[in-house]
């Protein structure tokens, strides 16, 4: 297929490289110069912008930040909108809130483009290895068009439903795992703080009912002290957030994101949010410590 992509960072860059390695034609448009050259040397074909990416392009793939960079790269000038052919099909992978992902295909779909919303869990590793989960709303003629292009970059694809069900999936995606990298913080602490060694007892957690993939992998990276991004903080603070205006617009409760959010917001505050999500420990420990 002749795929575009646009947002070429931690997660777009191996999921445009396995796209390319599945057999498709790639082109690309990137902000800045830099984050385009692994795919050129890889054989995409360079755009001056994302219209000249939608007027080469079947379908166009969008793993940009947050809801106003989607607006930008689809709606905005030199944007996908302005160089669609009639029936083009743009797949946003990024985690936007829903009420934004429905709004920008509403106003695509006035402009003849097809929008799906299909965000990704994974992390960069997910990314690279062609794990991905994918979970997608939109129309679900579209879905099946895109499919090839989503199973080259994932290994669980889901249709869940109409415009902007893909997003709320991820919503409750970012809920347990916001939640969940706080847990896993809090409980190394403690046991750190009780004297026994945090290892030891993440292993023994593993086998039982608290083990999951964020204990083992944000487990196993806070107690290698790898801050590295990965996930940055200021994302999931981003999801928090969407997570809360979301509940604030459905008028429903959601106590433990609240304190999720909250927390996100110190770290990112305190200067922390270009480094990984799993920072969290340390502001917990500093906060232990009555810093
Ligand atoms: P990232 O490394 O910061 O990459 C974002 C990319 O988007 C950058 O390459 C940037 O371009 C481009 N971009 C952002 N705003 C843009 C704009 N207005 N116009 C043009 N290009 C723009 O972030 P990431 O970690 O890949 O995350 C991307 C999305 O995936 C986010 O929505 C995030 O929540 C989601 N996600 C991330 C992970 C993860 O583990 N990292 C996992 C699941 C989902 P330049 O390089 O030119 O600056």
């Amino acid at each position: 297929m002749r795929i575009g992509f646009i947002g070429l960072g931690i997660m777009g860059r191996p999921m445009a490289l396995n796209l390319i390695g599945a057999g498709h034609e790639l082109a690309v448009w990137s902000r800045r110069e830099a984050s385009l050259e692994p795919l050129l040397a890889a054989g995409a074909r360079g755009c001056r912008s994302a219209a000249e990416v939608a007027a080469q392009s079947e379908i166009v793939i969008s793993m940009v930040a947050d809801a106003p960079d989607v607006e930008q790269v689809t709606l905005g000038p030199q944007g996908v909108a302005e160089g669609a052919a009639a029936g083009l099909i743009h797949v946003d992978m990024s985690t936007i809130a829903p009420s934004a992902a429905r709004s920008i295909a509403e106003r695509l779909a006035a402009r003849g483009v097809s929008m799906l919303d299909a965000p990704v869990s994974g992390g960069e590793i997910g990314a690279v290895q062609a794990t991905l989960t994918i979970m997608v709303g939109g129309e679900e003629a579209a879905y099946e068009r895109a499919l090839p292009a989503l199973g080259a970059m994932g290994r669980s694809v889901t249709y869940i439903g109409a415009s902007g069900a893909g997003q709320v999936t991820k919503a409750c995606n970012q809920i347990l795992t916001g939640v969940g990298v706080l847990m896993v913080a809090e409980a190394l602490n403690f046991a750190r703080a009780s004297g026994v060694d945090p290892v030891r007892v993440r292993e023994a957690m593993l086998g039982g009912f608290a083990g999951s993939k964020v204990l083992e992998n944000h487990g196993q990276r806070m107690l290698d002290r790898n801050f590295k991004p990965g996930f940055k903080a200021w994302m999931h603070q981003k999801d928090m957030r969407i997570v809360l205006d979301e509940a604030h617009r459905l008028g429903i409760m959601t106590p433990t994101s609240a304190i999720a959010a909250q927390l996100f917001n110190v770290l990112v505050g305190g200067g922390d949010g270009e480094q990984d999500t799993i920072s969290v420990i340390k502001l917990l420990e500093r906060m232990s410590a009555g810093e």
